[in-house]
């Protein structure tokens, strides 16, 4: 740390991001990333053409993406915002939404960034525990006195609200802003984008960086109500106007279109899911019923942490949290069926349970 930091910084924690290395044997299961490229759309939407392009800035309005968006979810392209991942969506939602006494409540267990932004932003926040099966209880966020903010499903444990609970929660906190973070809702949630009509305190916000597989890309998007997403433009247009690159418009786009592959991704990703939650359970895991690209499980005969060692030992990287609550589990993100195998064999031979013979 310099001398310069400012003094509201200095105890500032920051999201821990995961290490990056690109071993090519090394099967990565720890970020929730697509294990599919691109849909053949965005490749082919990229040509010397676009790069030639490069020289000029993007579109600050993200037009085409919006135009694309808007087509898919059947919404105004008033109630869209873009962000250069939904990450900078949430920050300029709490940016635009903090409010001098205003608390922000969200799950004790759930997205780091949601503690991040509000130490960033001076933001009085109030975690809410789990229930003691790791469920949020929506009865817990009845008549609030603050801005909410729930992941759906949530993370690390995959464990979703169904759309009706979290329509209780917005209709018993009609003055307070409700922010459903959808990052993981393609792959098995209830989304709430339809209940933007009927609810005008209802932020509802995506990514395409797990179920449009563009993480790299850097594309989040907010659907709302025009007023909401008018105030989160007021932030963007004064912090960073060009937020999104050009690449990234032209790569959103194509892939929000190729919706044949986006459901065959979603679905081929499901069945590994199912097949594979099955195949640990068999092994003696606890696994959570999860709604997301990545299963939450945990074995009385290994602590999660060693878990977590024994396979990056042999090349496999997954999460473990030290966080008392959830220290016994490790979060997996369900990749390939080829890489789920080899999962399944390297966890055999880590809790020595033979194969079957061949023969
Ligand atoms: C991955 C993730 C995000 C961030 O996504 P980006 O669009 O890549 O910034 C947001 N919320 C949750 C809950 C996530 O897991």
């Amino acid at each position: 740390m310099s001398r310069f930091i400012s003094k509201k910084y200095e105890n500032l924690e920051p999201h821990t991001t995961e290490e990056h290395i690109h071993q090519k044997k090394t099967i990565r299961l720890n970020t929730n990333e697509s294990p599919y490229p691109a849909s053949s759309f965005v490749y082919r939407s990229i040509d010397q053409f676009e790069i030639d392009n490069l020289r000029l800035y993007s579109d600050p309005e993200a037009g085409k993406l919006i135009k694309s968006i808007s087509e898919n979810f059947g919404v105004n392209e008033n109630q869209i915002a873009v962000g250069n991942g939904s990450d900078e969506i949430l920050a300029f939602a709490f940016m635009a939404f903090q409010n001098e006494n205003k608390k922000f409540y969200f799950p004790e267990v759930s997205y780091e960034s949601y503690s991040v932004y509000s130490d960033v932003f001076g933001i009085n926040k109030k975690e809410i525990p789990l229930a003691p099966d790791l469920k949020i209880n929506p009865e817990d966020y009845f008549n609030l006195d603050g801005t909410i903010v729930i992941a759906n499903p949530n993370t690390p444990t995959g464990l979703a609200l169904t759309a009706c609970e979290i329509e209780e929660i917005l209709r018993t906190n009609r003055n307070n802003l409700v922010i459903i973070d959808e990052a993981y809702v393609d792959f098995g949630g209830e989304s709430c984008v339809p209940l933007v009509e009927k609810f005008d305190n209802l932020l509802v916000i995506q990514t395409f960086s797990k179920s449009r597989n563009l993480a790299g890309a850097r594309v989040g998007f907010a659907i709302a109500n025009d007023e909401i997403i008018a105030d989160l433009n007021r932030i963007k247009f004064s912090f960073n106007p060009y937020n999104i690159s050009r690449l990234s418009i032209i790569a959103g786009t194509a892939a929000m279109k190729d919706k044949d592959y986006f459901k065959k991704c979603i679905n081929e990703i499901k069945r590994t899911r199912e097949r594979f939650s099955k195949e640990m359970q068999s092994l003696g895991f606890t696994v959570l019923e999860s709604k997301a690209n990545f299963v939450f499980v945990r074995n009385d005969s290994i602590q999660g942490e060693d878990y977590g060692k024994a396979l990056q030992d042999k090349n496999i990287w997954v999460k473990h949290y030290p966080d008392s609550l959830i220290k016994d589990y490790v979060r997996i993100t369900i990749g390939t069926a080829e890489q789920m195998d080899i999962f399944i064999k390297t966890t055999k031979d880590i809790l020595g349970i033979e194969e079957p013979s061949e023969n």
